[in-house]
């Protein structure tokens, strides 16, 4: 980077905090916006209202303070057909930068009162260099994401003298066949054009083209790592029918469509000679339980193992005891291994090691432990679709192949998935048992509480039962499971001293936690104070309320997931979210909650809101960072690089043909740092 011109050591630096370390990283820096300055309006014309920009003279500076905490500076510019004013609130340190005769282009939005011409908290860049002016004026100009440092003027030039330099010798990876055939340009022209375009119609084409090649490696890559991990035979082979038909009977309701075309593709992958890797997602209550059980059972028929994995010892004992009642018929010995101690959990290891187990019902940590299973043929993990890459590699050293189901309420469009679970495939349940209303959801502020429990009282009145979940404590079991406790107290103090209320977190004892939901279910409890443990697995049809306190601490997917645990029987039911929330994200989490109850539309406005880094952990499924390309608005263009992905390996699988060469070459490149489980 410090052979580019213009760049020393204190440049550098300010490049590297933006992510930029390399030429290749600043001709890809891709602007935030484009400002249009083919038409500078003088001062006089600027329309109330708009976003524009002028060129104008400091004609001065003053700065005061009209009250406590607010410090207003305030330049007065002039550019021969007027004069206006620039306004800034709270940023004194704009005032040193401010000088007296400085020419400068001022962009911001534009108030007109009073006959006063006012630009608020404008954006500035001093005008230097005549010559140079051509860049940064008169034209459709770049401004980026920038840092102390490197005003937009110093990063525009740095740009432009790569581009200048460099551009041409970028070497041209898109197979020409693939540039024809979408319309693309040349590599050095899209460069040139994500920069410095001659109209905003250019600027997409060339970002869409660059977006484009970065999701083709990526594709490519992912592609790869998945035939690599097809590679393993696995020594069982599964038939459908037997247990799994005789369970299917045995149900009291039948089948949605979605459960038996799920049903019908996990039961293709269990005949096929590989590991069946697949994921299952489909949304709080579409039934994946039973669609899970089926595996299993054909699992279990064909003389192997099944593990049925949980994140949570609540939900791993709510599975044990749904599917429990469901094997007795069938001859099916069950255990749950879970974190308790004693001989009892001795006595059920062994059960599992010697194989007298069939299904084992546990936690994450089946995995992590030294548990001996002595013919695991399948491995079902339920709500955690960040089980990864890395733990199934961990299973196979253990020397197994199995057949690995996850499942998730959290859903994400197909093509993203098989994105960012590479070596996955897709089944999605998109269609919930029939005869489930919509749960209704409500958003109260904090004062209306007494409304909100007296509503909560008329339910248990009409005979159901509620859920009150209290604040969000981040990382600290302890604390929440305080919090949950001083909640419970205040509502039997306040709202409910008559009624039985009952408390669940995730620091009791494992009996008190059975105890605590045998009598959930059984209907002896009226109210449950819990954290936020109770937002998987518990099904319990009599509950028609779920209160969830300062609701705007939680993120979109776990509110859905805990509103899921109502609306599981006949009865209407409720959510009511109390918040007041502090910031906008948070308002407006609680403005989906209440616009919609379809767990996608959910998860699609978690991903703009988060972004899928955050909520998918693009790092741990071993991606590589993305720098033109955005995973939250470019599917359509991934779903087009998938397809050509798709095709060249089909075709050239070597990436032999010369076409290829660049392509094979920027996919291990890419992929190297980024990516330990190429070679699981
Ligand atoms: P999830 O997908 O959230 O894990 P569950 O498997 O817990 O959903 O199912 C939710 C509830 O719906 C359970 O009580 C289950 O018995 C019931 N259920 C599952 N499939 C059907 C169906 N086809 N018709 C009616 N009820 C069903
Ligand atoms: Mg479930």
């Amino acid at each position: 980077m410090q052979y580019l011109k213009g760049v020393g050591p204190a440049r550098a630096a300010a490049l590297a905090r933006l992510g930029i370390a390399t030429v290749e990283d600043l001709l890809l820096h891709v602007p935030r916006r484009l400002d249009d300055r083919t038409r500078l309006l003088p001062l006089r014309d600027l329309p109330h209202g708009q976003e524009s920009t002028v060129e104008a003279t400091v004609a001065a500076v003053s700065e005061f303070r009209p009250r406590r905490g607010l410090t207003v500076t305030k330049a007065a510019l002039t550019d021969g057909s007027g004069i206006g004013y620039a306004i800034w609130y709270n940023q004194s340190y704009l005032k040193a930068q401010l000088r007296r005769g400085m020419r400068a282009l001022f962009f911001g939005r534009v108030e007109r009162r009073y006959g006063e011409i006012r630009l608020t908290a404008p954006e500035f860049e001093e005008i230097e260099d005549a010559a140079e002016e051509t860049w940064h004026t008169g034209r459709l100009v770049p401004i980026y994401p920038s840092t102390e440092g490197l005003s937009q003027r110093i990063l525009r030039n740095l740009v432009r003298g790569a581009l200048a330099a460099h551009a041409g010798e970028v070497e041209e990876i898109l197979p020409e066949e693939l540039r024809r055939s979408h319309r693309f340009s040349g590599e050095a022209e899209a460069l040139w054009a994500l920069h410095f375009p001659e109209t905003v119609e250019a600027q997409v084409r060339a970002r869409q083209r660059l977006a484009f090649e970065e999701l083709l490696v990526l594709q490519l890559g992912v592609l790869l790592r998945r035939q690599q991990g097809r590679a393993a035979a696995k020594p069982q082979r599964y038939r459908a029918g037997g247990l799994a038909d005789r369970f299917l009977a045995s149900l009291p309701f039948p089948l949605t469509g979605a459960q038996r075309r799920a049903i019908g593709e996990i039961a293709a992958d269990l005949g096929h000679a590989q590991p069946m890797s697949r994921l299952l997602q489909g949304d709080v209550g579409s039934g994946k339980t039973v669609v899970a059980v089926v595996a299993l059972l054909t699992c279990i028929q064909g003389g192997f193992q099944g593990a049925l994995m949980a994140p949570t010892e609540i939900l791993a004992e709510q599975h044990y005891l749904t599917v429990g009642p469901w094997l007795d018929g069938l001859g099916v010995q069950a255990a749950l291994l879970t974190g308790s101690r004693g001989r009892e959990r001795a006595q059920r290891r062994e059960a599992v090691a010697a194989g007298e187990a069939d299904l084992i019902v546990g936690t994450h940590a089946l995995l992590e432990e030294e548990v001996a299973f002595a013919r695991l043929g399948l491995v079902i993990v339920d709500e955690q679709h960040k089980f990864g890459v890395l733990q199934r590699a961990r299973l196979r050293r253990k020397g197994f192949a199995p057949d690995v189901l996850v499942m998730t309420a959290t859903p994400i469009p197909r093509t993203l998935a098989l994105t960012l679970y590479g070596d996955l495939d897709v089944t999605t349940l998109d269609e919930a048992p029939p005869g489930r209303g919509p749960i209704a959801t409500h958003w109260r502020q904090a004062s209306a509480r007494p409304n909100v429990y007296a509503f909560v009282r008329e339910q248990i009145a009409a005979g159901r039962q509620a859920y009150v979940v209290c604040p969000l404590i981040e990382d600290s079991e302890k604390l929440a499971a305080r919090a949950a406790a001083a909640l419970a107290e205040e509502l039997r103090a306040t709202f409910f001293p008559d009624l039985t209320v009952a408390l669940l977190h995730g620091r009791m004892a494992s009996p008190a936690k059975e105890r605590t939901m045998a009598a959930l279910r059984a209907g002896e409890i009226h109210v449950l104070v819990a954290t936020s443990v109770i937002e998987v697995g518990i099904d319990v049809p009599n509950a028609s309320v779920m209160v969830i306190e300062d609701a705007d601490r939680f993120g979109l997917a776990q509110l859905h997931q805990l509103r899921g645990r109502v609306g599981r029987g006949a009865h209407r039911s409720y959510c009511v979210l109390i918040a007041s929330p502090s910031t906008e994200e948070g308002r407006r989490r609680m403005e989906v909650m209440t616009a919609t109850t379809d767990g996608f539309r959910i998860a699609q406005e978690d991903l703009l809101l988060r972004g899928p880094g955050e909520i998918l952990g693009t790092r741990q499924h071993g991606l590589p960072d993305l720098r033109v390309a955005d995973l939250k608005t470019d599917l359509a263009l991934l779903e087009e690089a998938r397809a050509a992905a798709a095709e060249i390996l089909r075709a050239d699988p070597a990436f032999a043909d010369h076409a290829h060469r660049g392509l094979g070459a920027a996919v291990k490149r890419r992929f190297a740092g980024a990516s330990l489980t190429l070679v699981s």
